[in-house]
């Protein structure tokens, strides 16, 4: 068998590309919020029905700018998720602030709400969550103790690409979301992201990061960065816009395919999602419970013997990495259910490209292990 990946990337047809390029190549204007960028910025606050939408050269650099939006206060403290990828931390971290880990919920893998008031201290300025998976984390009672103790709340939507809950776009909730366009996810622009927010007197702040803090020729007023996306990415973003619902489409059945075919598998858990949610199926993860017989690494390994690259997200937690030692050292974190789920959790190849035979070989391995 060819080789099977957790994520393929969506690409459009290469003579329509051809034409956008020939458009930009004629214009002159290759970078800087040309034609392409501010057509796809419009049409993607529309698609994903928020307010405002500010598009990014990538989703770290997006959520490095949301929080970065708010100037806390060095060495300030923001409550988040290990169970993530690493650039969650990080922009936590080179915003000069102290990320805080909090647990997640056995049954999404989302920050667990409950666990968030027992983080706060008087260093506390905002929670960080992310819609794992795509997963929506409870955003009402996440908000509820931020307004209870005047927190900023910042959503990591980059596996949330075009999800609603109760047929409200997920990047209305919090103070901004972060979405990623990496070629990984659903919806790509080669590298890409952007930031939603539903607040106007954030607009200002946040093109104004995204172009080095420069107003004018003679004009700089605020330690900006780099953050534009070029043509080039707006231009592959335009043409996926057109692809990515069949995509959706194709995942969304595969889901139900995936389900049946591993439902006769003892010790197999898969988190489902509440019926108000509109998934964005990013990807799809199965938990490997303590009665399965084999575990998570032996199917992760026979699963390779067939070219079938599945991929332990989000093993090692972020609370592992080395970098992060002395954080963990100071806080002592409290994590039982995210050291317990990253040893359990699989991520299985979830694109256009997984066919009737690799669920076949899928399930056979795992159903041999079982
Ligand atoms: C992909 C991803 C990012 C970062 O996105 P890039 O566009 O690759 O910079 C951030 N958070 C999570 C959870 C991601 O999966």
């Amino acid at each position: 068998m060819k080789n099977l990946y957790v994520s393929k990337p969506l690409l459009p047809n290469i003579d329509d590309l051809h034409k956008h390029i020939n458009k930009i190549f004629e214009s002159g204007f290759i970078t800087n919020m040309g034609q392409e960028h501010n057509l796809l910025e419009k049409k993607l606050k529309d698609e994903l029905c928020v307010k405002y939408l500010n598009l990014f050269n990538n989703g770290t650099i997006a959520l490095l700018t949301a929080i970065k939006a708010f100037s806390f206060p060095d060495k300030a403290e923001v409550i988040t998720t290990p169970f993530t990828f690493a650039a969650t931390p990080h922009c936590i971290t080179w915003n000069n602030l102290i990320p805080v880990f909090c647990d997640i919920k056995q049954n999404n893998m989302t920050i667990d709400e409950d666990r968030i008031e027992d983080l706060i201290t008087e260093n506390t300025v905002a929670i960080l969550g992310v819609h794992v998976y795509g997963f929506p984390c409870n955003v009402n009672k996440i908000q509820n103790i931020a307004q209870k103790y005047n927190l900023k709340v910042i959503y990591d939507a980059a596996h949330s690409f075009s999800s609603k809950i109760n047929g409200i776009g997920i990047g209305n909730f919090g103070d901004i979301s972060a979405f990623s366009f990496h070629a990984t996810k659903l919806y790509n622009t080669i590298e890409g992201g952007a930031l939603s927010y539903t607040d106007k007197d954030l607009e200002y702040r946040i093109k104004s990061l995204r172009n080095f803090g420069i107003q004018n020729e003679e004009l700089v007023d605020d330690i900006g960065i780099n953050g534009k996306m070029n043509e080039l990415q707006a231009a592959m973003g335009l043409l996926n816009l057109q692809l990515y619902r069949q995509e959706k489409e194709y995942r969304k059945s595969l889901r139900d395919q995936y389900i049946q075919s591993l439902s006769d598998i003892k010790g197999i858990y898969i988190p489902m999602f509440d019926s108000n949610v509109e998934p964005s199926y990013q990807y799809f993860p199965i938990i490997f419970t303590e009665s399965y017989k084999a575990n998570r690494d032996d199917v992760y390994h026979e699963l390779k013997k067939y070219n079938i690259f599945s991929r332990r997200y989000f093993y090692p937690a972020c609370s592992d990495y080395s970098c992060y030692k002395p954080l963990i050292k100071k806080f002592k974190p409290n994590l039982p259910v995210t050291d317990k789920i990253k040893n359990q959790v699989l991520c299985l190849p979830f694109h256009s490209g997984v066919k009737q035979v690799h669920i076949d070989q899928i399930y056979k391995s795992i159903k041999a292990l079982s």
